[in-house]
């Protein structure tokens, strides 16, 4: 018997039929004699949908009243789960973040897990219960109120109560099957993958790929949690996230151990803009300048390139959000005379490529064949930055799924048939 934790996304608990359906998935894994907390998001697109409202009565509506509102799309949610599994004959008990002890810092809107007291889950597992919390939510001690955890925090309170239960495994259950070797609405001939190792989850994640939330993700390598990411939608086993150390479950089993891809999968990013400050005088200090400026807009700066000056003068260019682009446009257009550049250009029609793979770090020529098929295929690269297990590449955005797919085929990650895409948005 084991103790296993499960999230439910929005599009898992969309509507009555969806809730039914994950609803008898809880009691079959109860049945089948494991304990079961459940982590539930709100149904559907209710969290957008209540962001509208909000926008609709205020223009800027206060952050403590925002997290009031956003929370209740949780709470219907696990109210309406716990239902069902009771018309199922089990006996199922919900909880909302405070309840369940979910402590955070105070940040509306983005707070940060700081301590998990799950004592009254405890309690409802002991008795018996499968436990229903409301995710992406928590409690300030000091404010005494309630407080959000981000978009999309429902699988880090998933994977936060996991480690506070010292769960056996972290269940998240989406619309799409588990993870891949890229994203399967945009190459086709992506392959599912059997495991990968967290530092490559969260070098995916951070460069576009939607299926798992890097804090979830951080969290989970953080406090050694067993991520499965798996389908709501069919019953077969997903791809597990393992931690350094953690041995992958189907090995346990018996299977033989394989060998890791230098590549595990290729990552595309249509959400980033590009902004080029050009005519910056060449002289010390003029880039601490512009990226404080920059990062005092709140915009997070992804890649950076400075060309060589001939004139005394130079161009840098850096991408950032595309939400976070006008933002740093005013700011930076509000100190072109203190700075003493010459002129700003802002270009969202670009598109970012990353290939991830630990292998890169004992394996040479990994970023030669990145070039040599975006060259075959003719395809002009205008950024270039790499980590240790990560190259990225800024494209015209309308060259970016071709680029994928031929770079995709290039690391030998194509597979043979056509991946299954649940017509989803893949949360
Ligand atoms: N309902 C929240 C959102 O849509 C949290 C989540 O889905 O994880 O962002
Ligand atoms: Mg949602």
């Amino acid at each position: 018997m084991a103790l296993i934790v499960q999230k439910y996304g929005g599009s898992s608990v969309a509507d009555a039929e969806s809730i039914k359906r994950v609803a008898k998935r809880i009691v079959d894994t109860r049945r089948a004699g494991h304990d079961v907390v459940v982590a539930v998001s709100a149904m559907g697109d209710t969290t957008d949908e209540l962001l509208d409202l909000a926008n609709e009565v205020a223009p800027i509506p206060a952050p403590r009243e925002l997290d009031m509102l956003l929370s209740s799309g949780e709470r219907i949610s696990m109210a309406l789960l716990a239902m069902a599994i009771h018309s199922m004959g089990f006996e199922a008990r919900s909880f909302t973040g405070s309840q369940a002890g979910m402590i955070t810092d105070s940040q509306h809107g983005a707070a940060r897990i700081v301590d998990v007291t799950p004592v009254r889950l405890r309690e409802a597992l002991d008795e018996g219960a499968i436990v229903i919390v409301a995710g992406f939510q928590g409690f300030n001690r000091d404010t005494r109120d309630i407080t959000t955890l981000g978009r999309g925090g429902s699988d880090t309170t998933a994977v936060a109560l996991a480690a506070a239960l010292s769960a056996d495994v972290c269940e998240i259950y989406s619309d799409v099957d588990g993870i891949f070797t890229a994203d399967p609405r945009v190459i086709p001939k992506a392959q599912k993958l059997d495991h990968i190792g967290s530092e490559e989850m969260l070098e995916l994640a951070a460069n576009g790929a939607k299926v798992l939330y890097i804090r979830a993700v951080e969290y989970a390598r953080r406090h050694g949690v067993l991520i499965h990411a798996r389908s709501t939608f069919s019953s077969s086993e997903g791809t597990y996230v393992l931690g350094e150390g953690m041995k992958n479950p189907r090995e346990a089993e018996g299977a033989a151990p394989m060998e890791e891809p230098i590549v595990a999968g290729v990552a595309t990013d249509f959400g980033q803009a590009k902004i080029t400050v050009s005519g910056v005088p060449d002289v010390p200090g003029k880039a601490a300048e512009i990226f404080k400026i920059v990062a005092k807009s709140g915009a997070n700066v992804d890649m950076i390139v400075q060309n060589v000056s001939a004139t005394g003068r130079t161009d840098i260019s850096f991408t950032v959000p595309k939400a976070d682009s006008a933002g740093a446009l005013k700011a930076l257009a509000g100190e072109q005379t203190e700075v003493g550049f010459q002129n700003l250009v802002h270009d969202d029609q670009i598109g970012k490529l990353s290939v991830v793979g630990a292998g890169m770090r004992t394996h040479s020529g990994v970023s030669a064949v990145l070039f040599e098929a975006l060259s075959a295929g003719g395809i002009n690269i205008e950024m270039i930055s790499t980590s240790e297990i990560r190259i990225s590449v800024v494209l015209r955005d309308t060259d970016l799924a071709e680029a994928a797919r031929t770079v995709h085929t290039a690391y030998g990650l194509d597979g043979d048939s056509e991946a299954t895409v649940h017509a989803g948005t893949g949360r």
